[in-house]
């Protein structure tokens, strides 16, 4: 069995889409970033490349490279998990936290852990998302931004 860990923040700003776990959220801002910025795809993303010390999401998919401009994440997600697949790792869950003061998460995540479970191939007991405020601390409880946290354990198949 191996454990692997993922963290990733993106900053919230006007004219940008909010895409969470492949969801698009009706909100007045968006995440900043080179991808969708998907940050709790992302945060999964380097749990799952940390699970097999495979480097990180900037080493996989460069934010230089213009074909990862705007980029659906669950893509990045399905080419991660081939990288898995090709060193014969198979997922046995993922656990993560969403933190995020607005808005209000609750009605999206079992969309979001469908999305995740599908391009993964998993059951949707493998995935779980958590929503959590900052208390109104700190860059993401100020709204300013959004933080999400992964860890996946792997079993050799
Ligand atoms: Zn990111």
């Amino acid at each position: 069995m191996r454990i692997g860990l993922g963290y990733d923040i993106h900053q919230l700003v006007e004219n940008r889409d909010l895409i969470l776990g492949g969801v698009k959220i009706p909100y007045e801002l968006g995440l900043l970033g080179h991808s969708d910025a998907d940050v709790l795809v992302h945060a999964i993303i380097d749990s799952m490349l940390g699970a097999l010390a495979l480097r990180d999401i900037g080493y996989h998919f460069p934010d230089t490279d213009e074909k990862y401009k705007n980029v659906d994440s669950l893509k990045l997600l399905a080419q991660t998990n081939k990288l898995i697949q090709k060193e014969e790792y198979k997922i046995a869950n993922i656990d993560s936290n969403i933190i995020c003061q607005k808005p209000k998460l609750m009605n999206y995540i079992e969309q979001m852990r469908e999305n995740i479970a599908n391009v993964l191939g998993l059951e949707l007991n493998q995935i779980s998302i958590k929503a959590k405020t900052n208390e109104k601390m700190d860059s993401t409880g100020n709204g300013i931004a959004i933080v999400a946290n992964a860890v996946c354990l792997m079993e050799k198949i």
